[in-house]
């Protein structure tokens, strides 16, 4: 597994929000592709919260990627949504909005804004990590709008979690390094997956939703009823000799 990072010009490493999935199914991903779960350890500003959530969700969406994101507890709570307690799948991914004094126990490097593992091979990567304090810090002192840095930003980690390994490019939304130019581009709301990259996402989830479908196949069937011989009833103290 590989950590990869996303910093500033400096160094970078759907579905409206929150609406429960389709009727009867335990994600989202029946209707659409994936769900992202949002959970706010930052206790950040809801509305700005939303509204990146909205705006990652239009750079997916613009990849060819369907998603509805779930705000989810923190605490011991129950969820005032109850598919956020449901179990999770290939398709489930958290994003978790986490405080610096969180943030600096991940020992990022000095300007880093985000981490997610990448994961090779049959794994699937599921958890991302957004620095919010540090985000909202960079737009604050870039005069940049909040909304639109954070959002890209979220569509960046979730990058890193649907290409896998050696998912960072020389440009773009998976740059690791956003330049001030592509941070204008960030307000315009045009930083994009590349063609390449939107491809490797929509193989991604065809993956996923393989291996999903192959986990709920392999559910053990429940016994209705059945015969038993003899022999196997002495087993249970009921056979023909007692
Ligand atoms: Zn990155």
């Amino acid at each position: 597994m590989v950590i990869t990072a996303l910093a500033l010009g400096m160094l970078l490493a759907a579905t409206p929000y929150g609406e429960p999935p389709p009727e009867g199914t335990a994600e989202a991903s029946h209707g659409s592709n994936i769900t992202v779960r949002i959970h706010d350890y930052a206790d950040s500003n809801r509305r700005i919260v939303r509204h990146a959530t909205e705006i990652a969700s239009e750079v997916l969406r613009h990849a060819g990627v369907n998603s509805v994101w779930l705000e989810c507890p923190v605490g011991p709570q129950n969820s005032a949504n109850a598919f956020c307690d449901a179990p999770f799948s290939p398709l489930t991914f958290v994003v978790n909005l986490i405080p610096r004094r969180m943030s600096k126990r991940l020992h990022a490097l000095p300007g880093v804004l985000g981490l997610a593992p990448e994961t090779g091979g049959t794994g699937f990567a599921s958890t991302a990590f957004v620095f919010y304090d540090d985000v909202k810090s960079c737009a604050e002192k870039r005069r940049e709008d909040l909304d639109e840095l954070l959002g890209s930003i979220i569509a960046h980690e979730l990058g890193h979690l649907l290409l896998g390994t050696n998912s960072h490019s020389s440009r773009g939304l998976m740059s690791n390094f956003w330049s001030t130019k592509q941070l204008l581009i960030v307000q315009q709301r045009g930083l994009h997956f590349s063609e390449a990259e939107a491809d490797r996402a929509r193989q991604a989830v065809l993956a996923r939703k393989l291996a999903r479908a192959a986990a709920e196949e392999s559910v053990p069937s429940i016994l209705i009823s059945g015969t038993a011989k003899p022999k196997e009833q002495s087993q249970t103290g009921f056979s023909r000799r007692d």
